[in-house]
């Protein structure tokens, strides 16, 4: 019998031509960030702050919340740390942080959206994440999840500079934000592209309904457009525009994404090593090819078939 490969990573992420592509982890409970870091993550790519207080009746105090956030900030000290402000509502509702009579919570007051009805909990996190981040040495970045708007955009990242709190970004999980990539980014710092959230409402399928499998699925090409046209607005504002949904999970579609310009990946970190490998055997030119055919594909089957012809396989 053939042994499976244990992969193990540590150092930076690459292509086989040295084009750098960071290898992040996405955290939910605080308890997750050692394991996270001795996995060899190079910092946080996405922290669901919501995971830390989803059996609350009641908010957080501002107590409770720095330790939780200095708990994951002290686990990657000097290394990059992205926290989201609390993303509530449909398939994660906090208790003290959503509206229960809406008929479709998905499409309701949800992600940033709680903000303009309980303004004072965004203030009382930013307030948390700024005492938290002065008190250690990783490097924190603030995303905003479920921005649909430009004046969302501006609006949240005055809220972060408010606190002193100077890197401030975007979650793209809504098509309207993705096409609209290039003015979002004049004002955020930075973008990270959610493609759960992105699949689920570019092809209008409920991301939990498994019988809406084939549709909520990131290879769609009408999805890979989305990435495509959110890394073009990243470019013409020279600002970072990273991936982390669970699409940069998987190898393959890994590769896809960097050749659509994307320059992070965060995921689970166990597929940190499986990423870094294959991204490893690859030049950013093959990864652009590889994108370039996903792009042209009519289906999701046809573009993870065409660019599974086109890449090494892992063994
Ligand atoms: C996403 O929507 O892709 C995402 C990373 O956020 P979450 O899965 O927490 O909604
Ligand atoms: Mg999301």
């Amino acid at each position: 019998a053939l042994a499976a490969t244990v992969r193990t990573f540590s150092g930076e992420g690459r292509t086989a031509d040295g084009h750098r592509v960071q290898l992040l982890a996405n955290i939910g409970d605080p308890a997750g960030a050692e394991p996270a870091a001795a996995a060899g993550a190079e910092g946080v790519g996405l922290f669901r702050s919501e995971f830390c207080f989803l059996d609350r009746e009641q908010p957080p105090t501002t107590e409770e919340q720095v330790s939780a956030y200095r708990t994951v900030f002290h686990a990657f000290a000097g290394r990059k740390v992205v926290i989201r402000t609390l993303d509530s509502g449909a398939d994660k509702p906090l208790h003290f942080l959503s509206v229960d009579d809406e008929e479709n919570p998905a499409l309701g007051v949800r992600g940033l959206r709680t903000a303009e009805k309980w303004p004072e909990l965004l203030e009382q996190q930013l307030e948390a994440i700024a005492i938290a981040a002065a008190a250690e040495e990783a490097e924190v970045w603030v995303m905003a999840p479920m921005v649909s708007t430009v004046a969302e955009t501006e609006w949240f990242v005055a809220r972060c500079a408010a606190h002193g709190l100077e890197t401030a970004g975007v979650m793209i999980e809504v098509p309207s934000a993705a096409l609209l990539a290039g003015p979002i980014l004049a004002r955020a710092h930075f973008a990270s592209i959610g493609t759960n959230d992105l699949t689920q409402y570019t092809m209008a399928a409920d991301r939990l309904l498994g019988s809406l499998a084939e549709l909520s699925d990131p290879w769609q090409p009408a999805v890979l457009q989305l990435v495509a046209a959110t890394c073009r607005g990243g470019d013409l504002q020279g600002r970072p525009v990273g991936v982390c949904g669970e699409a940069a999970s998987n190898p393959v579609l890994a590769a896809v994404l960097v050749g659509l310009g994307v320059s992070s990946l965060s995921m689970t970190a166990r597929a940190i090593p499986d990423v870094a490998a294959l991204l490893g055997a690859v030049t950013i030119g093959r990864c652009r090819e590889v994108a370039q055919l996903a792009l042209a594909a009519e289906s999701a089957a046809e573009a993870r078939a065409v660019v599974r012809a086109a890449l090494p396989q892992l063994d």
